[in-house]
């Protein structure tokens, strides 16, 4: 797809940005978060186990299956998705609406069926798809980063076939061909000022 980051509705101070596996969605996020003080990254619920390095409450609150269960029950999370075919993955509502309220531009990154879901329930906000700038390259980006099995690369792939077909339905496109020139892309479209450096 092509990028289009031309703003065709009002900002609402919710971003959601969606994209197929490997595109570079986390680090691009990430980025934003720690140089852009007024951004606040939701910090998703997720079934899947913590990765070395990977802190509760940092990158994810790690949960167990029945902990995930009660809060699909007790209607906490905004959006939830089984990703990648075994682990569930949600945005806790509460943290969301508690951001909103505190002045933050907040930024979701999530798949693309939670994106939908989100569609459904907050349609004012804005919904960025973070595209490669070809095929070959996320491919080459997946097999490149080598922390998946070739058989859950395969599924990945798959799974990306069909989300980048997805495309259309968001407000706006952008490439990631360079880290820096995408997340100034999505910077320019959040309408964030950055740090203040003395
Ligand atoms: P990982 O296991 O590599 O951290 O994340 C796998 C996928 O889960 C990524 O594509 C990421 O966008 C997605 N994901 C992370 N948090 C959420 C969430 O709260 N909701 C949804 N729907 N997807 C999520």
């Amino acid at each position: 797809p092509a990028e289009h980051t031309v703003r065709t509705k009002p900002r609402s101070g919710v971003t959601v940005l969606a994209g197929p596996t490997a595109v570079g969605k986390g680090t691009v996020s990430t980025f934003i978060r720690d140089n852009y003080p007024d951004v606040w990254l939701s910090v998703s619920a997720t079934t899947r186990p913590a990765r070395p390095g990977e802190e509760e409450g940092v990158h994810y609150f790690f949960k167990t299956a029945e902990d995930f269960d009660a809060l699909i029950g007790h209607g906490d999370l905004l959006e939830w998705a089984v990703v990648h075919g075994v682990n569930r993955y949600g945005t806790l509502r509460s943290t969301v609406e508690a951001a909103v309220a505190d002045g933050k531009s907040v930024l979701l990154e999530i798949d693309l069926q939670g994106a939908r879901q989100v569609k459904e329930a907050m349609p004012e906000a804005d919904f960025v798809f973070l595209a490669p700038p070809s095929w070959d390259e996320l491919v080459r980006r997946l097999v490149g980063r080598g922390t998946e099995t070739a058989e859950e690369q395969h599924r990945r792939l798959e799974t990306a076939k069909l989300e980048l077909a997805a495309a259309p339905e968001f407000d706006y496109v952008i490439v990631n061909d360079e880290v820096s020139r995408a997340a100034a892309a999505l910077v320019d479209l959040m309408g964030l000022t950055p740090r203040h450096t003395a």
